[in-house]
């Protein structure tokens, strides 16, 4: 997808926090209503997106009637197929009418008039179907797509896109709308793989008393949604989707396969979910700590290196020297930074995200 973030369009920041919500129904399509002019969708007319941006926010922050915080959409796309971070991922939008269905949906609007530009050119449908695809995979938003309309009195998003809606969103090319979770373009449904914690198997297919264990947890959380039969013995995209909205109302994002949000269990989760490791091992296969003393910014020992191996293999390389985070034996400021990343990310460290590995740490990042 071409994503334009907030600061490549020169936004102006929220006038207040703005509402963090896990996940949604699904997707609300709009346009903005107004006269759009026909010469915005031509080929060399781009550049001007970006400034139809500023002033759809400056509109909205200067409307004191909704009092709006920001931009009320959480992405808009222009007629060449570009995306807008709008609100963005995880905010609640303004723009669907009332709070209930502001809760309810995310609001995604097209450079679209109710005079002039009229039409819907195909690179902006192959642009809302990017955005509604990054909502779902991204921004936990569920399979549910409507319009503006839909629930509410007002001709959003006029008839060309709602019909457009109304039959599945389609690519111009005619190519299917991904259903939610899926990652892959054409509707791969729920992450379909395993994973082995405590020396157990969890994720589609596994099978064993644990399996109904967190089921039944589940469940008991009020995530238990989507069980037609059981919670039972053995895995199934019931319990996949189940564990998912688990993680998202946790907070963790992303629901592609193997993002933090796809309904696959990893040991922290787990743990918050059941109170407890089930397994044989009561220990995770994480090498002994090593002791506070192995960790002294500017000093060398040979756990760094073990340490620098889990931050490699977990992908906290953000601050380096070079192109590459190299793994090696020195406490550095680089690697204390890295380390206190992997904190922040990870909720039952991130009470105290200050780089050095305690033996928690230790453990989660190198198991
Ligand atoms: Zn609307
Ligand atoms: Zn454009």
């Amino acid at each position: 997808m071409k994503l334009v973030q907030r600061a490549a369009w020169g936004a102006r920041p929220s006038r207040y926090d703005l509402a963090y919500i896990a996940s949604t129904e699904g997707v609300k399509v709009h346009y903005e209503g107004t006269y759009v002019p026909k010469s915005l969708a031509d080929p060399d007319a781009h550049g001007a997106c970006a400034g139809r941006m500023r002033d759809l926010q400056a509109s909205h922050l200067a409307n004191r009637t909704e009092d709006y915080s920001d931009i009320a959409y959480n992405a808009v796309v222009c007629p060449h197929g570009y995306c807008f971070e709008g609100r963005g991922l995880h905010r609640k939008t303004g723009a669907n009418g009332n709070s209930r269905l502001n809760a309810e949906d995310y609001a995604v609007c097209a450079m679209l008039g109710a005079s002039g530009l009229v039409v819907p050119p195909d690179a902006m449908l192959d642009g809302l179907v990017d955005a509604i695809t990054w909502l779902r995979n991204s921004g936990g938003a569920g399979g549910r797509l409507g319009g503006h309309r839909d629930g509410f009195a007002t001709q959003c998003p006029g008839s060309r896109l709602y019909e457009w809606v109304q039959s599945g969103a389609p690519r111009p090319d005619g190519s299917g709308l991904p259903l939610p979770g899926g990652g892959a373009e054409k509707g791969a449904g729920p992450a379909r793989y395993r994973v082995t914690i405590g020396g157990l198997a969890y994720g589609y297919g596994a099978t064993g008393a644990h399996v109904t264990a967190v089921g039944e947890a589940l469940v008991d959380g009020g995530f238990g949604r989507h069980y037609k039969t059981g919670p039972g013995p053995r895995w199934t995209d019931a319990d996949t989707l189940n564990y998912q909205a688990f993680q998202l109302a946790m907070g963790y994002t992303g629901t592609a396969p193997h993002q933090d949000a796809d309904g696959v269990p990893g040991e922290v989760s787990l743990h918050q979910l059941l109170g407890y490791l089930p397994g044989k091992k009561t220990t995770s296969s994480a090498p002994p700590y090593p002791g506070r003393s192995a960790f002294v910014l500017g000093k060398s020992n040979p756990a760094v290196t073990v340490l620098d191996g889990g931050l490699v293999r977990k992908g906290y390389t953000r601050h380096r020297a070079g192109a590459k985070y190299v793994p090696g034996p020195l406490f550095s400021e680089n690697c204390r930074r890295n380390v206190a990343d992997f904190q922040r990310a990870t909720p039952a460290l991130a009470g105290d995200p200050d780089g050095c590995p305690g033996p928690l740490t230790w453990r989660l990042l190198l198991s």
